[in-house]
């Protein structure tokens, strides 16, 4: 398994007594996977990705990465999986309104360090493998809201993660947009070898995924797809 959450935990307080965001949680995605997971708001669905990406640690339980326990690791530690095995495209694209396409990606591996050069390139072949040869150049405000997240997707690839936590990519986009979306992350879950996590209120696109998970008050079921 790529990811795995085991027994994770989580809580925060509420007043005098502590909400459950996590209840005792398993989960698991593998290499070359796209699995959702969907939920009603508030039932725990971004506190699941925040511990999946390190960026939260669970009271108790574990998190596994490419098999390795990483849950007792230092900070620093974890800053240094999340920079070389994760990925990360949120619901809004975040892109920087100043810079181009290729600037977006180029600003991820400069923070890194790596060749100006190699990185430049690297990042147009990723941009243009997601359909966006055309707008190498352009900055957000030339772009559509698929295309912005398309670029959010391309920079996440871009240190070639092991796993990609994606929060409600389609939540700004129409049908057509969010089923492309959708296919999109299914095809590169595949061609580059990353299991997908995947939250969404999209129900509309499930049959493009390989396992569903459901949320409901930090707890996590396996759902019946009825595609
Ligand atoms: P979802 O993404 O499914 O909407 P969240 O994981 O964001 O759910 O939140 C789960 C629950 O935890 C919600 O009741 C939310 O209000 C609460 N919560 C989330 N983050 C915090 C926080 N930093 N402090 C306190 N409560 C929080
Ligand atoms: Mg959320």
């Amino acid at each position: 398994m790529s990811i795995t959450l085991t027994d994770a935990l989580l809580t925060y307080p509420d007043g005098d007594t502590r909400l459950c965001a996590l209840d005792h949680v398993n989960f698991a995605v593998d290499r070359s996977k796209l699995v959702a997971v969907t939920g009603p708001s508030g039932s725990g669905k971004s506190s699941l990705l925040a511990v999946a990406g390190l960026l939260i640690t669970p009271e108790s339980g574990t998190v596994h990465i490419g098999g390795v326990d990483v849950t007792g690791l230092s900070r620093s530690e974890r800053t240094t999986v999340r920079r070389e095995q994760l990925g990360f495209v949120f619901q809004q694209s975040n892109l920087l309104a100043s810079l181009t396409a290729t600037e977006q990606l180029q600003l991820i591996t400069h923070l890194g360090g790596g060749r100006v050069r190699s990185v430049r390139s690297r990042a147009r072949d990723l941009l243009a493998s997601l359909g966006l040869e055309k707008e190498l150049d352009r900055r957000p405000h030339q772009l559509s809201g698929g295309q912005r997240q398309r670029v959010a997707i391309a920079r996440s690839l871009m240190n070639d993660p092991s796993v990609l936590l994606v929060d409600e990519p389609t939540s700004a986009l129409d049908e057509d947009r969010s089923r492309e979306i959708v296919a999109l992350l299914a095809n590169l879950s595949r061609e580059r070898d990353v299991a997908v996590v995947m939250v969404t209120h999209d129900l509309g696109q499930l049959d493009l995924v390989d396992d569903v998970y459901e949320m409901h008050s930090g707890r996590l079921t396996r759902a019946q797809v009825t595609a």
